[in-house]
């Protein structure tokens, strides 16, 4: 029997390669020299796409694999791929929840610290021989003591990030569509009432329409002078010009981001601005946890044309 085909738009990592390489027929589209050539050639015979989110799988792409049946997503994220139009014509969306939930949980933890306590404008001072020159770096205006932190996407993440914050000793608030009646945190169904109410937001809100830019002019207002916003989410989550404006105007303390608007462009406006914390989207990046999505988005492949059932479909996908 022909192993069946799937289709890789764009190089995914080593593992995820060789993996399906070994047990599928796999199209590495991104080394074919006339892309579309390449497409027209296994249209017919696709039934799966690997994706890494190099390139949009919207309606249009997905019509052109009239056997198409499952799409792998690498990322608990999956806003890059039209999961409503693929559920409407009985294709699964995949994606990698858990296990990276910790991992990113982790890394927010470290962002907010690094942020209320300046560590990176620090590391700098002491890297540049200043502490020497010119003695101890300036106290901090900020602190996680005594600050209230609100949490937008109260999820599998976001529950993680709760969990380590009340070894903190934070108070914790939250504000998504739904309250949640197993937690102990306080609900707020205005993401603006919320802002005005604590001093940090940490924002790990999925990315897409029902969510874009939905933290601009008003939250950072809300949030105040020393406010600060943590985003671990997507970067289309948040205004990033009014968040410049925000910062600029002194109208918001600081922010620390892990996800942009334009990846892997970075205003340069945020660049320049020494209180700020910008990391390249290494929420999930470590080799552990890499490895461990990698071969979730093989389980889901394989899952589904051994077993008829991917082992994580998203929300969207016509569960059976
Ligand atoms: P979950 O689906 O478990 O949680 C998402 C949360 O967002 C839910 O609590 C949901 O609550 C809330 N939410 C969704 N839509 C809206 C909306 N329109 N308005 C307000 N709240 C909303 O996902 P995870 O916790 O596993 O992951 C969350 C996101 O984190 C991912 O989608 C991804 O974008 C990002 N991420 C970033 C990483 C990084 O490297 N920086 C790594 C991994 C993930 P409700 O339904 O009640 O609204």
């Amino acid at each position: 029997m022909s192993k069946p085909h799937i289709l890789m738009p764009g190089r995914m990592m080593d593992l995820v390669v060789q993996r399906l390489d070994d047990a599928f027929t796999l199209h590495k589209l991104w080394e074919a020299e006339d892309q579309e050539a390449a497409i027209a050639a296994v249209a017919d015979k696709v039934e799966g796409i690997a994706t890494g989110g190099h390139r949009r799988v919207d309606g249009d792409f997905m019509s052109r694999f009239p056997n198409l049946k499952i799409v792998s997503n690498f990322g608990v994220g999956y806003d890059t791929v039209d999961a409503a139009w693929a559920g409407k014509h009985g294709i699964y969306v995949t994606n990698t929840p858990d296990v990276l939930t910790d991992e990113v949980a982790d890394t927010t933890l470290g962002l907010l610290l690094m942020t209320v306590r300046q560590l990176s404008e620090t590391e700098r001072y002491l890297r540049a021989g200043r502490w020497e020159k010119e003695g101890a770096f300036p106290l901090t205006q900020n602190t996680l003591r005594e600050r209230k932190v609100g949490i937008l996407g109260l999820g599998r993440i976001g529950k993680a990030i709760a969990h380590r914050l009340e070894a903190f000793g934070s108070p914790i608030a939250y504000h998504g569509r739904n309250k949640q009646s197993d937690v102990p945190y306080r609900y707020y169904d205005n993401l603006v009432e919320m802002a005005r109410d604590v001093d940090i937001l940490i924002s790990v809100a999925p990315g897409g329409a029902s969510t874009h830019h939905l933290i601009s002019t008003d939250v950072f207002n809300a949030l105040g002078p020393q406010g600060v916003l943590i985003n671990v989410g997507r970067g289309s989550v948040v205004d990033e010009q009014a968040l410049i404006a925000a910062l600029k105007e002194e109208r918001l303390f600081s922010a620390g981001l892990d996800v942009f608007e334009h990846e892997p462009k970075v205003p340069a406006e945020l660049m320049a601005m020494e209180r700020v914390v910008l990391l390249p989207h290494v929420g999930s990046a470590s080799i552990h946890t890499r490895n461990l999505m990698g071969q979730l988005v093989v389980d889901n492949i394989t899952s589904f044309f051994e077993k008829g059932k991917p082992l994580t479909p998203v929300a969207e996908t016509p569960v059976s």
